[in-house]
C-alpha cells in the first residue's frame, strides 16, 4: 500500500461525531478532511476543510468528491453500498466495502461469523409472520427480534417473552427482513477494538467492559477484570480472524457477551466505535489516530493503556447539560460533539476519567 503523505486529503463518508473525532486526529497528523454527508448540519464538517452535502445516491457529486480526495473512509455503516460502490474504482476506499456489506446486515454478519467457527446467539432468519413463528418454535423464548438492516443503539429491536409479543413483534419492527436471536445469559458485555494495517499487522486496545442503558452504550471501562479479562484473548483472536477474512484496513470493533462458558459474538462495526472513545486520553495512540494511520499506510501507533484505570461515560440527551459540573472536576476530559439540538437518546458527548 502506498503511503499517503501528510497534506493529502482524506474523504470521510458520514458526518457525525465519529467523523468529527477522525478529522481532529487527521488534522494532528497534517491531513485535510473532506466530509460527504446528506445532512446539512454535520458536526464532522464543522472541523473539516471541505464538505460535500449531497445524497449518497448522487453519482455526479460522488465523482467530484472522489476527484478531490486521495483516500476514502467511512464513519457510519448504514450506507447504501450499491450507490457508493463506484467510488472504489476512482479512489482507494479503506476499509473496503466487503467489511461494510458484512457488518450492515445482521444475517450476513452471522453467516460470516458462523463460517469462521465463531459462536453467536442461536438465530433464525425472519421474513414474515410465518417464519417468525417458525423461528420462535425453534429457538424458544425469551428472544430478540432485530431488523437485518439499519439497526443501531438498540433501535429496530423487540424482545419476545410471550405469545402476545410474537403476535405483534413483526409489525413492531416495521415488517422488514429480520433475525430472531435467542437470549444470551451473559455476565458482562465487552468489546474488542482492533486496528488492522494493509500488511495484516493488527493492534488491539484493552478490552472495554461496556454497560448499556436502554440499548445505548452508557459506560466503557478498562482494563478488563474477571470474566472479561479471562475471555479477552479468545475474543481478540476472533477479531483478527474476521479482519483477515475481510482484508480489513482500519479499525474494526467486535462486541461480545461474556457468557459463563466463553465469549459469544454479538455484532461488529467496520469503524471506530463509541466503546473506544476512552483511547483519546487513555491510550498512547487513540483509535481515531490509528484508523487514520492505517488508511494512509502509515505505521500503527502503540495502543498501551495510560494509567491504571480509565472510564468513559457517554453524555446522552440532557446529560450534556451537566458540562459545567463535569468541568469542575479538573481530571475529567470533556468531549462535546457540537450538536445543536438535545434530543432524548441522542449522543451529545462523552467524558473520560483516568486514574493514573
Ligand atoms: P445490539 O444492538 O445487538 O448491540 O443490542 C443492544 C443491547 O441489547 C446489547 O448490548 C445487549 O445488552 C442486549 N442484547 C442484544 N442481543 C441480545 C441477546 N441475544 N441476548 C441478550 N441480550 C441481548
Amino acid at each position: 500500500m502506498n503511503v499517503l503523505k501528510p497534506g493529502s486529503t482524506i474523504g470521510i463518508i458520514g458526518g457525525g461525531q465519529l467523523g468529527r473525532m477522525l478529522a481532529v486526529a487527521a488534522a494532528q497528523l497534517g491531513y485535510r478532511c473532506h466530509i460527504y454527508a446528506p445532512e446539512r448540519d454535520s458536526v464532522a464538517a464543522e472541523v473539516s476543510a471541505h464538505f460535500t452535502c449531497a445524497p449518497y445516491e448522487d453519482r455526479a457529486s460522488l465523482e467530484r468528491f472522489a476527484a478531490a480526495i486521495d483516500v476514502a473512509t467511512y464513519e457510519f455503516e448504514n450506507l447504501p453500498v450499491a450507490a457508493l460502490a463506484p467510488l472504489s474504482a476512482l479512489v482507494p476506499v479503506h476499509p473496503g466495502f466487503a467489511s461494510l456489506e458484512t457488518a450492515q446486515d445482521r444475517l450476513a454478519e452471522k453467516r460470516f461469523m458462523g463460517d469462521l467457527g465463531v459462536r453467536t446467539a442461536p438465530w433464525h432468519a425472519v421474513s414474515d409472520q410465518a417464519s417468525l413463528e417458525q423461528a420462535v418454535a425453534e429457538i424458544g423464548m425469551p428472544a430478540i427480534l432485530k431488523t437485518r438492516f439499519f439497526g443501531y443503539d438498540g433501535k429496530g429491536q423487540v424482545r419476545l417473552k410471550t405469545d402476545a409479543d410474537v403476535a405483534t413483534a413483526w409489525d413492531a419492527i416495521g415488517a422488514q427482513p429480520a433475525v430472531l436471536e435467542g437470549f444470551v445469559d451473559f455476565e458482562a458485555e465487552f468489546s474488542i477494538v482492533m486496528c488492522r494495517a494493509a500488511d495484516g499487522e493488527c493492534v488491539f486496545w484493552d478490552a472495554a467492559t461496556n454497560v448499556h442503558r436502554e440499548g445505548i452504550l452508557a459506560t466503557s471501562t478498562v482494563p478488563p477484570a474477571g470474566i472479561v479479562a479471562a475471555q479477552a484473548d479468545e475474543a481478540r483472536a476472533i477479531a483478527r480472524k474476521a479482519g483477515d477474512a475481510l482484508g480489513h484496513v482500519g479499525v474494526l470493533t467486535l462486541e461480545f457477551f461474556a457468557a459463563a462458558d466463553g465469549p459469544v459474538f454479538n455484532e461488529m462495526a467496520p469503524r471506530v466505535h463509541n466503546s473506544g472513545h476512552w483511547t483519546i486520553e487513555g491510550a498512547l495512540t487513540s483509535q481515531f489516530e490509528n484508523h487514520i494511520r492505517a488508511v494512509c499506510g502509515l505505521p500503527l501507533g502503540d495502543t498501551a493503556l495510560v494509567g491504571r484505570r480509565v472510564t468513559m461515560d457517554n453524555l446522552v440527551g440532557a446529560e450534556a447539560e451537566g458540562w459545567q459540573a463535569i468541568l469542575s472536576d479538573p481530571t475529567a476530559h470533556l468531549h462535546l460533539y457540537g450538536k445543536d439540538e438535545i434530543r432524548a437518546g441522542r449522543k451529545m458527548g462523552h467524558v473520560t476519567r483516568l486514574e493514573i
